[in-house]
C-alpha cells in the first residue's frame, strides 16, 4: 500500500510526490455496482469531520467506514493537535489504508477525513484528499464533496495572480482562494472564497486549532451536525455527509448544516454565519433515489422513506399484471419493497448478489456472453421459472447492464420480464459531482421509453414520473430540489455544452 504522509516524520518527498502524481486510479466502481464499467453513475464523496475528542482520527475512520458508499477509489484522514497538522492518504478502501498502525501516526483531538471517487481532477494519489496547502493563513487541510462549475476561470486568474497548485483538484481552487484573500481573519477569507466558487461543495476544513463545515448556497450535496456528549467536559462536534456516520460514533444527529452557511468550531464553542444568500435551493434529488443509504436522513428526509415511497407510487403509475416483485441488488431493494407492498405481490430475492467481485478481476474479453453482469449477479432459477416477473432497478444509463439483467432473469425460466425503474429517465449528464455520461451516449437522451424497451428486450418498461419522484420526496420536506439529470434544465449558469450534446444521429 502506497501512502502519501504530509505533515509528520518520515513525510513524503517532493520526489516522490512526483513519482506518486503517476500513480493511476482502480476502476472500483465495479465492486459496489452491479453495473459494467461505463453503464452507471458513479459515486461521488463522502467527508467527515470530528472536534474535540482523544482519538479523533478513529472516530473519522469509522465515518468514512459507513461513508464508503460514496466513494472507493482513494482515502485520506487529516489530524491536527493545536500545534501541528498532519494528513495521510491513499488509494483504495478505508480499511485497506488505515491499519491500526497507521491510525497511530494521526494524532490529535480534531480531524477531518475524506473518500473519494474522483469527479474532476484525474485519480492519482496526490489528488485524493483532505487537501494540505501551506498558505498565507497557515496550514488549512480541505476535503470536499461535490464539483465546481466555474474552475476554468478561477484557476487561471488564481495562476495570474501568482499562485502555485499542487494538485489537479478543484478542491485546492478554495483554498488558494482563501490564502489570496484581502479579508483579514480566516473566518472572514473563508466566507470571500465560498462566495466567489459556484456549484456543488459540502465541505470540511481544518487549520491547527479550528474545523470548519460549510454547504454551498443551493444546498446540492448533504452534510449533517451530530454531537457527542462527554459528561463533565464539552461536547465532541462531528460533521458527516450522511447521517449514518453517526450511528458507528454513538453520535446524536443535531441539524442539517443549512445551504450558504459556514460553521465554525473551536475551543470557544460554535459559530455559525451565513454567506450567502437568496438563492433557490436545488438539493440533489438523486441523493434519495440512488447514492445515500437507506439509514440516513438526508435533507430532512428518510431516505429508506422516500424509496419505498418511489416504489409505491411506480406501482400505481405503471402496474403490470405479474406473480413476483424481484429487485436489481442493492439499490433497487427498498422501491421493490414499496412496489410489492402497494401492489400487493409476493418480493422475493430472485437475483443474488456476489458482494465479493474485487476490482483487479480482469474480464477475460467478454468471451463468456455477458459475463460481467453474472459474476455479479445470479438469478434464482426455482424463484423465477414459469413466473411473470416485475425487476425493479433504480436506473437505465446506457441500457447494456439492463439488458444483461433481463436477458439472465429470462434465460433462467421468467415467463415475462417487466422492467420498471424507480425514477424518470436520464436525459441529461450531472455537472455538481456526479459522474455521468454525456448526453450523447445516454440511452433516454437519444431514444423513446419504447425504444429502450426494445433495447433491453423486456416484455415492458415503465419509469416513475417526475411528478411521482417529486412527491415521493416531499413527502414531508421540502428543501427545493436539483431534478437537471431528467429534466436538462440547470440551476446553475455554468454546464458543459459539449456535455449536453444528443448523440449525432439526433441531432437536427
Ligand atoms: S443533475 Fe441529477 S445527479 Fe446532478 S445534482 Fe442534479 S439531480 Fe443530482
Amino acid at each position: 500500500m502506497t501512502l502519501l504522509l504530509e505533515g509528520m516524520p518520515g513525510a513524503t518527498t517532493p520526489e516522490q510526490r512526483a513519482e506518486l502524481a503517476t500513480i493511476a486510479g482502480t476502476n472500483s466502481a465495479s465492486r459496489y455496482s452491479v453495473r459494467e464499467p461505463g453503464d452507471g453513475f458513479h459515486d461521488e464523496c463522502g467527508v467527515a469531520a470530528v472536534f474535540n475528542h482523544p482519538e479523533a482520527a478513529r472516530q473519522v475512520f469509522l465515518s468514512l467506514y459507513a461513508l464508503q458508499h460514496r466513494g472507493q477509489e482513494s482515502a485520506g484522514i487529516a489530524t491536527a493537535d493545536g500545534h501541528s497538522l498532519q494528513n495521510i492518504k491513499g488509494m483504495g478502501l478505508v480499511s485497506d489504508i488505515f491499519t491500526e498502525d497507521v491510525l497511530h501516526k494521526l494524532k490529535g483531538e480534531m480531524a477531518i477525513g475524506h473518500t473519494r471517487y474522483s469527479t474532476t481532477g484525474d485519480s492519482a494519489l496526490l489528488n485524493a484528499q483532505p487537501i494540505r496547502v501551506d498558505s498565507t493563513k497557515g496550514l488549512i487541510a480541505i476535503a470536499h464533496n461535490g464539483n465546481l462549475v466555474n474552475l476554468g476561470n478561477l484557476r487561471a486568474k488564481l495562476e495570474r495572480q501568482g499562485a502555485f497548485f499542487q494538485t489537479t483538484s478543484d478542491s485546492e481552487i478554495i483554498v488558494q482562494l482563501i490564502a489570496q484573500s484581502r479579508e483579514t481573519t480566516l473566518v472572514d477569507a473563508i466566507a470571500d472564497s465560498l462566495r466567489q466558487i459556484d456549484g456543488a461543495f459540502s465541505l470540511v476544513m481544518m487549520t491547527r486549532d479550528r474545523v470548519f463545515a460549510a454547504r454551498d448556497p443551493r444546498g446540492f450535496r448533504p452534510l449533517s451536525m451530530g454531537r457527542i456528549a462527554n459528561p463533565g467536559g464539552p461536547d465532541t462536534v462531528v460533521f458527516a455527509s450522511e447521517t449514518c456516520a453517526f450511528d458507528l460514533l454513538h453520535a446524536r444527529y443535531e441539524r442539517d448544516v443549512e445551504p450558504g452557511e459556514l460553521i465554525m468550531v473551536s475551543d470557544e464553542g460554535v459559530t455559525s454565519r451565513t454567506y450567502a444568500t437568496g438563492v433557490p435551493r436545488a438539493s440533489c434529488i438523486f441523493e434519495h433515489v440512488y447514492f445515500s443509504r437507506p439509514d440516513s436522513k438526508v435533507f430532512g428526509r428518510w431516505v429508506q422513506d422516500s424509496r419505498e415511497a418511489m416504489g409505491r407510487r411506480l406501482a400505481r403509475e405503471s402496474h403490470v399484471e405479474a406473480d413476483l416483485v424481484v429487485p436489481v441488488p442493492d439499490s433497487g431493494v427498498t422501491a421493490a419493497i414499496g412496489y410489492a407492498d402497494e401492489c400487493k405481490l409476493p418480493f422475493r430475492f430472485g437475483l443474488i448478489r456476489n458482494h465479493y467481485v474485487g476490482r483487479t478481476f480482469i474480464e477475460p474479453e467478454q468471451k463468456v456472453r455477458d459475463f460481467g453482469v453474472r459474476l455479479k449477479l445470479n438469478p434464482v432459477r426455482n424463484l423465477l421459472e414459469g413466473k411473470r416477473i416485475i425487476l425493479i432497478d433504480d436506473s437505465i444509463i446506457r441500457g447494456t447492464t439492463s439488458r444483461k439483467i433481463v436477458r439472465m432473469v429470462r434465460s433462467a425460466g421468467a415467463k415475462e420480464v417487466h422492467l420498471r425503474i424507480s425514477c424518470p429517465p436520464t436525459v441529461s449528464p450531472c455537472f455538481y459531482g456526479v459522474d455521468t455520461p454525456s448526453k450523447r451516449d445516454l440511452i433516454a437522451a437519444n431514444n423513446t421509453v419504447d425504444e429502450i424497451c426494445d433495447f433491453i428486450e423486456a416484455d415492458s418498461l415503465a419509469y416513475l414520473s417526475l411528478d411521482g419522484l417529486e412527491h415521493a420526496v416531499r413527502e414531508d420536506t421540502d428543501p427545493g430540489f436539483c431534478v437537471a439529470c431528467y429534466t436538462g434544465v440547470y440551476p446553475t449558469a455554468w454546464v458543459d455544452v459539449d456535455e449536453i450534446l444528443p448523440a449525432p444521429a439526433m441531432r437536427a
